[in-house]
């Protein structure tokens, strides 16, 4: 069986140890699978993408000893193919222009008769409403209707997906709500140009960390919308610190440049990690 594999970061800061850990996981599985691995730059989101992060990513893959396929498929340059994934949606009515705001979609959240963890769901404005307010300029996202998606599959009982870990699991993509598929500033969202090009890339396994297993959901039902292949799944477990808590970039954790320039080796960070 063919095995292919990604490490798909996004430019939008500076890798840290636990990019490291999910690079080389997977990199380490094409390896022993006798596979291939794939490096994919998500830099769909311009308004926090840089260059300097990008190059970054090579820098520091490159230091830990990862070799990847080229050329490296970069989203930016295929927006036109998202934008028809989600014409394609938009002509079968299985999105949305959703108006309100972030604010207003938290304040509906915390609304809701299951409390504030329920996911947003909402509806389609009438024709007439929807003209006024794209007259008057309003901004707006696209979101994923999951109503209509239910009516299409008639349901979501068949989607699953095979996670390595914990076998067969049946897939709930309402556990993410109406996910925004689209937004003014980012003309298409992470979940639909990541199944476009798994698919498109032949992606058979998909290993990345436990922090993106909601998301597996959402792209599963994506996948049976758009009729793409699914891949089997792997979710790794997160990296903690010290002190116990999982690297993030938000929260400044040593980025893997610092590590380098304190004289931090390849083979220590791999021995920390568990690797051998
Ligand atoms: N680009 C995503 C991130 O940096 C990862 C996407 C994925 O592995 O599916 O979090």
């Amino acid at each position: 069986m063919s095995f292919v594999t990604r490490f798909a970061p996004s430019p939008t800061g500076w890798l840290h140890r636990g990019h490291a850990f999910s690079a080389l996981t997977a990199w380490r599985a094409a390896r022993s699978a006798g596979g291939r691995f794939l490096l994919r730059i998500e830099d769909i989101d311009a308004t926090r993408c840089r260059p300097e992060y990008e190059a970054a990513i090579f820098e520091d893959l490159a230091w830990l000893g990862i070799e990847w396929e080229t050329p490296v498929r970069r989203q930016s340059d295929h927006l036109a193919d998202y934008r028809a994934d989600l014409d394609a949606l938009a002509a079968r009515g299985l999105i949305y222009r959703c108006f309100r705001t972030r604010k207003e979609v938290a304040e509906e959240i915390g609304r809701a008769p299951h409390g504030p963890m329920e996911a947003f769901r909402g509806a389609p404005l009438s024709a007439d409403e929807e003209a006024a307010r794209l007259a008057a300029g309003a901004p707006y996202a696209w979101r994923l209707s999951l109503d209509a998606a239910d009516r299409e599959l008639g349901g979501f009982g068949q989607l699953s997906f095979h996670d390595e870990d914990r076998g067969t699991v049946a897939a709930r993509p309402a556990l993410g709500g109406d996910v925004v598929l689209a937004r003014k500033d980012v003309g298409v969202a992470y979940h639909l140009a990541v199944v476009h090009d798994d698919a498109l890339q032949g992606v058979t396994h998909v290993i990345r960390g436990e922090d993106l297993f909601e998301a597996t959901h959402v792209q599963r039902l994506l996948q049976a919308l758009l009729g793409l292949p699914v891949p089997a799944y792997r979710h790794h477990r997160l990296l903690a610190g010290a002190d116990g808590r999982r690297y993030a970039k938000r929260d400044r954790a040593e980025t893997l440049r610092e590590l380098r320039a304190a004289g931090v080796t390849p083979d220590e960070l791999f021995r920390e990690m568990g690797f051998e």
